[in-house]
């Protein structure tokens, strides 16, 4: 009989968030990881345009866009397969391991649009115009599967912060939705604390966003607040002070050493682990 694997990743991923809108908005669980480990900016590859297609897939695979070459929020002719997300890798590379996915942006876990980016799909739910509800329901499925299961590596997004800004810009209504977003956080967040397991695993917890938004409900352009996007995270391998010159392309390669995983020299990673 083999030990239980200890090592366990959580990336959750919330769309469209402002540094300086993170900043101001109260949320408490992003802040204790940030106190833990770090929060720090990110400026998004001049690759491709700061909106989700691109971004996700970067965060996802590791690599820029002009390798995986999704550069739209239609993901057809991409290189996915060439570059499997981590969730991926880690089923591959690790004997038996358990992945998890959910989010209501359909191209991250369905097969619609080219996707999906996460190739082992994942929680979608139901049809519903209320992104608040959407991400609701995401927040719930996630607090059941990782309360419970044996996952060792899972993404968990929520898009209502993108959703306002499009439809009113960066208003106080955009900041709240920020604080929703970090509420549900703690809300998985407690569920996997509360497993049974807990006391002998050892976790890693990333949250991240794919791209800024500008003042105009818009973010396909070069501003700053449309270029910026932040990585928290703390975990066993996660300093205390942000990495210099810290990319997306790094959170897929932090999750292969939070887990174990050594990148072959063929994947040509460019990221690097936080542990540096
Ligand atoms: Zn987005």
């Amino acid at each position: 009989m083999t030990e239980r694997p200890r090592d366990r990743v959580i990336v959750f991923g919330v769309d469209g968030v402002r540094y300086d809108t993170l900043l101001a908005a109260r949320t408490p669980a992003i802040d204790t990881i940030a106190a833990e480990g770090f929060l720090a900016p990110v400026r998004v590859d001049d690759v491709a345009q700061p909106i989700s297609g691109p971004g996700w897939t970067t965060v996802a695979t590791g690599v820029p866009a002009d390798r995986h070459l999704v550069y739209g929020n239609d993901l057809t002719g991409h290189r996915i397969h060439e570059h499997p997300d981590f969730l991926t890798r880690a089923r591959t590379l690790l004997p038996g391991a358990r992945t998890y996915a959910a989010g209501a942006w359909p191209q991250l876990v369905h097969e619609t649009h080219g996707g999906p980016i996460f190739l082992g799909g994942g929680f979608l739910p139901g049809q519903a115009e209320d992104w608040n509800v959407l991400d609701g329901a995401v927040a719930e499925h996630a607090c059941e599967a990782l309360g419970g299961g044996d996952v060792a590596a899972a993404f968990v997004y929520f898009g209502l912060p993108d959703t306002i800004a499009h439809a009113e810009g960066p208003t106080p209504n955009y900041t709240a939705a920020v604080t929703t977003s970090d509420e549900r956080i703690g809300r998985v967040l407690a569920a996997i604390r509360a497993r049974p397991g807990f006391a002998d695993e050892r976790w890693t917890v990333i949250v991240t966003t794919d791209h800024g938004h500008g003042e105009d409900g818009r973010h396909d352009g070069d501003s700053d607040a449309e270029r910026t996007a932040w990585i928290a995270a703390t975990g066993p391998h996660v300093p205390r002070r942000a990495p210099s010159g810290l990319r997306q392309v790094d959170v897929h390669a932090h999750v292969l050493r939070a887990l174990g995983i050594t990148p072959r020299p063929e994947w040509a990673l460019p990221g690097r682990p936080f542990t540096r």
